[in-house]
């Protein structure tokens, strides 16, 4: 740290992103980045025309993506703002609606961002712990009085929450907002956007990382009311008016309106979710109900830590986590049917157990 930082710099604990090792390659399974390429179309209008056009700026209203977005998730264009990735979207989030008076409140297990951003911004976040199988207790969060996020389906449990379940949150906190997170959402699970009709108080972020294989390109949506909207515009304007580049506005429109391929790719993940999980559990591990893109799987003699590290010499990186509750697990983004022959294989899940 330098003599010239602020006292608020010292109490914060950034993020801490999953390993993108540029020393050797490595099967990556472990931020769970789509294992397909982007849709064709996006490849197509990212021409050389368009990057000579990279010394003018962005469209700041992002006009075509959003009535894009819009047109795809039948709402309208001004229910709707892109971001730098969904990060940037929970950025905006916690600077337009916590402070000191309007507080928030999470699991304890989620998406580590909300606990960074909470710290960052100084707003007194509730961490509200998940059951002991990892589900959220809809009664935890009736009548809190305080916003809510919610990842749905949440990482890295890949729990999903029914939508009957946000409702009843949403009706008992009829004055502050409930964000629903759903980076993970078109992987299993229905989308919280059929309820905006009925809840003022319903805040949607997606992103383009996951399920349309955008995670390099950086861009994340919202969805709500055009008031909610309206007021998260007003922080992006105060900030970075240009969040979004040309390149990724245009690669953003092409993939949501390439449905035909999103749908094979989310399909293929799903199948492999699947498969995956039926052969871990053939060898011992146990693993939550993922609706995801990942598994979130423990074995009985093996900490996560050591499955991580094992997982490493062989050339495959998964995530784990140093914290109390899951010390033991691991998180397995789905790669491609061979990326996850080759987990299965003796040399690597199996070894890690044997080895034991
Ligand atoms: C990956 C992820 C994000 C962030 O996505 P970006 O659009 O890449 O910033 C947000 N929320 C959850 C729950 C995620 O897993």
């Amino acid at each position: 740290m330098s003599r010239f930082s602020v006292r608020r710099l010292a109490a914060m604990k950034p993020y801490i992103p999953g390993e993108q090792p540029q020393d050797r390659k490595y099967i990556k399974l472990n931020t769970n980045e789509c294992p397909y390429p982007p849709s064709p179309r996006v490849l197509e209008v990212i021409n050389n025309n368009e990057l000579s056009s990279l010394k003018l700026y962005p469209d700041p209203e992002a006009k075509v993506l959003r009535e894009a977005l819009a047109e795809y998730y039948g709402v309208k264009p001004s229910q709707v703002m892109v971001g730098n990735g969904s990060d940037e979207i929970l950025a905006f989030f916690f600077m337009a609606f916590c402070d000191e008076e309007k507080k928030v409140a999470f699991p304890d297990i989620t998406y580590g961002f909300y606990k960074v951003f909470a710290k960052l911004f100084g707003v007194d976040a509730l961490q509200i712990p998940l059951r002991e199988d990892f589900s959220i207790d809809v009664k935890d969060y009736i009548g809190i009085d305080r916003n809510i996020v919610i990842a749905n389906p949440n990482a890295p449990t890949g729990l999903y929450l029914p939508l009957e379940d946000i409702e009843r949150i949403l009706r008992s906190n009829p004055d502050h907002l409930v964000l629903i997170d759903e980076a993970y959402i078109d992987f299993g699970g229905r989308s919280s956007i059929e309820l905006l009709p009925k809840y003022d108080n319903l805040l949607i972020c997606g992103t383009f990382s996951k399920s349309r294989a955008l995670a390099g390109a950086r861009l994340g949506y919202s969805i709500g009311t055009p008031e909610a909207i309206e007021d998260l515009n007003k922080i992006k304007f105060s900030f970075n008016p240009y969040n979004v580049n040309r390149l990724t506005l245009l690669a953003g429109k092409a993939a949501i309106e390439d449905r035909e391929y999103f749908e094979d790719c989310r399909a293929k993940v799903i199948a492999t979710r699947e498969d995956t999980a039926r052969r871990l559990k053939s060898l011992g591990f146990e693993l939550t109900d993922s609706k995801a893109n990942f598994l979130f799987a423990r074995h009985p003699k093996l900490s996560g830590e050591e499955c991580y590290l094992k997982l490493k010499e062989g050339g495959i990186l998964v995530r784990y986590f140093d914290e109390p509750r899951t010390r033991d697990y691991v998180r397995i983004t789905m790669g491609t049917p061979e990326e996850m022959k080759e987990l299965m294989t003796y040399n690597n899940i199996d070894r890690c157990i044997e080895v034991q």
